[in-house]
Formats: structure tokens, C-alpha cells, sequence
């Protein structure tokens, strides 16, 4: 549902009309403005931690979709053991906190103005803009994949229909059938997601379609967890489930959605499903309002999240450049928090302090089987860099009982995170 002016009025706190004001206004009594692009786990943790720092700040929130669809443990809707409306959520709970719902598609930014273009026309006028826009594809940047060839070969990289299909098409693949899917290079949204999603695919078809097989072709030589991906899989999925690294062959280099190939420098695989990640790039508007560099994602200081290209607009979540941080909902509402203090801090005219920032990125290898990687970050050098010694992975050697213990940790963080951001 796209929201007019009226009604972007009727919403909540009217963030409209008023002209540009400065820091030492505020302190004569003015609210000052924030507005928010993308109600994901980085925009709606953001809007909200805005809010509760400073309930008289005027925050809007600028997200299309009515309803949130989470991506981590949507492997687990592939695979068949979870249901979409699970990781479906809706922003009552944030417009009850008092912020405005503008539920349309940023389209433009006016660095220098300070204001916002909405899909309708309107514009907002803000002190303080922070983008969360998430991940767009490079559609064209793998030959042959574009956005009609989605519905062949789904990446199902943002949850919603494309993991429905993705679902789908593993349901009505007959047993003795070669799933493919294809990695990228890094940078990209969760590290460790492809090779979750590999174990989950891989537990279906040995569950239900135990003559069929599945290969990950890759783009690089190593990946996040991958001594404990690997051992879980000599165990679990020996001959069911190969992995391709980039120097045995597994660049894909095309794909042809309508025979399902994927070519790679070594050779073809024809599979009966193929799941393709595509390359990626911070969220369009990124670009729009010139905060991505040539890489495609935003470069941002490490205490504020400020963008080193644009004054006054604040960059987090998978658009971020974040140093050492990988790209997970976890960093995202680390990096939320961190942001929104700062922002607060800024507005009222003082420094930010130097911010500690955490994540942990559970996966599951199997049901009742995870595993983790946590770490904590601090800015250095003008990037956001590990904390050495403060982090690491699941032991290599632990026994199934400590596995069902993650799994289960998972789990409840999910909720807990979901519960924090949208509950
Ligand atoms: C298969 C899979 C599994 C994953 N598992 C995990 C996990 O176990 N743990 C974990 O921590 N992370 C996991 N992740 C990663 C996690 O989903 C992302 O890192 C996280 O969603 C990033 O949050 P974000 O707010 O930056 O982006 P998003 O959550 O994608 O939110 C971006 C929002 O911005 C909105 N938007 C975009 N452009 C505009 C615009 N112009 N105007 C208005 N709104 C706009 C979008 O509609 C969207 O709602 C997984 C990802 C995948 C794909």
C-alpha cells in the first residue's frame, strides 16, 4: 500500500512543512527531524532506539511493504520445515511508538536541501537521514541472470515469494534430480547463508529424494565456518552434498535460466533446481542519494555511521561498508543502536563516544544441529575492525548435545531480535 500526502499526515508525527533548522534551535525547544529509509532489522531497530533516546525527536520511517519478511531461518521454509508467515512481521508496534509510517519507496535524496522524495511527490525535510535500505542485485553482472531469469533459477536472497519458489520447485523435483546452487564473491548478505541453505536442501533431499544430489559452485576459495560446514557434511551428507571451490572450477561465469545450466570455466552443470546468489550492492537509493562508492556499498565512519561521502546522511545495516563486521540482521541492530545514539548525540550538539559493537551468525546444518561465529568491533583506522581475541567459532569436535544447545540458541535469538525490533 503506497501512502499520499493526506494520509502520510494522518499517520503520526508530521514531519513535513517546517524549514531546515539548526543544531542550537533544537536546544531553544524545536523537535528535531530524523527521518529513516527501509523498515528492516537496521531501519525499524533505528527509528525506534531514535524514539526512545529522545521522545521528542519527530522520526519517520519511509518502508513500502506493509509487512516485514525476515530472511535468517528462511532456509529453513526452503527446506520444508518452517512456514513463511513465521518470519512475517508488521509495524504496529512502531507506529504505537509514536513514529511515522510513511509505507512508500524513497526515491530521492537532496543532500544539500536535507530533504527526502517520496514515490508520490512529497517531500520530507530532515536534520538527520538515516539509510537502511538493505541489498539490491547487479542484475547482468553473472551473464544471463536477470530479473526474468529469477523465476526460473530464484535466488531467494530477499524472503518472501522468490523462497516460496525456491521451495516449490525442490517439492516437485523427482528423486535422482542435481540441485545447484551458486555462491558469489564476497562482499555479500550473510556470509554463511549459502552453505546453511546447502545443509537444509541437502537434509530434504536425504530425508525425501535420498538418489538425488546437490553441488555448491563457488566463487571463492574459503567461506564463514567452513571447518565446521565441512565436517558437519562429511558426516551428515557424504555423497549427497560437494562442494566447488573457485580453484576447482566453481566461478559460474553464465547461467541459461531456460535449460537451467550454469557454465563454469571447467565445465556445465544442467541441474533440476538451481538456486543462484546473485553479485550484490547496497540498496538502489544508496546510489540515488551518492552515498555508494565504486564498490556499490556506502562508506561510513565508524562511531556515527555518518557516510564519508554525504554530510548529514547515516548509512547501516548490509548497505554499510561496516570494516570486519559481516553483513547479518545481528549487525544490522548492533549497528542501529549504535546509530541512533549517535545521532541523538549529534542533534543535541555533543560527540558521540567510541562505540563496542557485537554479532553472532548462527546457522543450522541440520535440524537440532547449529553452529556459530561471534565477534566484537571497534573503530580503527576509520573502520569498524575485530577486537582480537573476543571472538570465534563453535568448537570443531563438540558433541551433538552442544550442536541441539545452538540450534536451540538460534532460535531463541531470532526471537529475541524479532521480538526487539518489531514485537
Ligand atoms: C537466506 C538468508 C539467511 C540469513 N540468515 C541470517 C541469520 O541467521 N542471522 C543474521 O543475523 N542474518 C541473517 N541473514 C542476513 C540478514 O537478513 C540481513 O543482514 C539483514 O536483513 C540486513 O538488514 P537491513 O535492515 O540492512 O536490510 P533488510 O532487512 O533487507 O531491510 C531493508 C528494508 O529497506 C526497504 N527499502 C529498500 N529500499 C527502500 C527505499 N528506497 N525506500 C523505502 N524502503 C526501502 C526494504 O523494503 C526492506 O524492508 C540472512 C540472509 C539470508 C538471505
Amino acid at each position: 500500500m503506497r501512502i499520499g500526502r493526506r494520509e502520510f499526515l494522518k499517520v503520526g508525527v508530521a514531519a513535513t512543512g517546517a524549514a531546515l533548522l539548526p543544531v542550537s534551535t533544537f536546544a531553544q525547544g524545536a523537535a528535531p527531524r530524523v527521518v529513516v529509509v527501509g523498515g528492516g532489522f537496521a531501519g525499524a531497530t533505528c527509528a525506534r532506539a531514535l524514539r526512545h533516546a529522545n521522545p521528542r525527536t519527530a522520526v519517520t520511517l519511509v518502508e513500502p511493504a506493509a509487512t516485514f519478511t525476515a530472511c535468517p531461518f528462511s532456509n529453513e521454509v526452503i527446506a520444508g520445515t518452517r512456514e513463511l508467515g513465521a518470519q512475517q512481521f508488521t509495524y504496529d508496534r512502531v507506529i504505537a511508538d509514536g513514529i511515522a509510517l510513511a509505507r512508500t519507496t524513497a526515491t530521492g535524496v537532496d543532500g544539500t536541501a536535507r530533504t527526502v522524495t517520496l514515490a508520490d511527490g512529497v517531500r520530507l525535510p530532515y536534520d538527520r537521514l538515516v539509510l537502511a535500505p538493505g541489498i539490491d542485485f547487479r542484475w547482468g553482472a553473472l551473464p544471463g541472470y536477470d530479473e526474468v531469469a529469477a523465476a526460473q533459477l530464484p535466488h531467494a536472497w530477499k524472503a518472501g515469494e522468490q523462497t516460496l519458489l525456491l521451495r516449490r520447485q525442490l517439492e516437485a523435483m523427482p528423486d535422482g534430480g542435481l540441485v545447484v546452487i551458486s555462491a558469489p564473491a564476497n562482499p555479500y548478505r550473510c556470509p554463511p547463508g549459502p552453505y546453511e541453505r546447502a545443509s537444509l536442501i541437502a537434509n530434504y533431499l536425504k530425508t525425501k529424494k535420498p538418489r538425488s544430489k546437490l553441488i555448491v559452485l563457488d566463487a571463492k576459495d574459503a567461506f564463514s565456518k567452513q571447518k565446521l560446514f565441512q565436517q558437519a557434511w562429511a558426516e551428515l551428507y557424504p555423497g549427497l552434498l560437494e562442494w566447488v571451490s573457485l580453484s576447482k572450477g566453481g566461478n559460474v561465469t553464465s547461467v541459461d535460466a531456460a535449460t537451467r545450466t550454469f557454465v563454469t570455466d571447467f565445465g556445465k552443470h544442467q541441474a533440476a533446481v538451481g538456486n543462484v546468489v546473485p553479485p550484490q550492492k547496497a540498496g538502489r537509493i544508496a546510489e540515488v542519494a551518492g552515498v555508494a562508492d565504486k564498490s556499490g556499498w556506502c562508506p561510513i565512519d565508524p562511531v556515527t555511521f555518518e557516510s564519508k561521502l554525504v554530510p548529514g546522511i547515516h548509512v547501516i545495516g548490509d548497505a554499510a561498508i561496516a570494516g570486519a563486521m559481516p553483513k547479518s540482521a545481528f549487525a544490522a541492530n548492533s549497528q542501529a543502536k549504535v546509530c541512533a545514539a549517535a545521532v541523538a548525540q549529534l542533534l543535541a550538539g555533543s560527540a558521540p563516544p567510541s562505540p563496542k559493537l557485537i554479532n553472532t551468525c548462527y546457522s543450522l546444518v541440520a535440524p537440532g544441529y547449529g553452529i556459530s561465529v561471534a565477534g566484537v568491533y571497534a573503530p580503527l583506522n576509520g573502520q569498524l575492525a575485530d577486537v582480537p581475541g573476543a571472538g570465534g567459532l563453535s568448537a570443531a569436535d563438540a558433541p551433538r548435545s552442544v550442536r541441539a544447545a545452538e540450534a536451540a540458541f538460534g532460535e531463541a535469538w531470532f526471537r529475541t531480535i524479532t521480538g526487539e525490533v518489531f514485537g
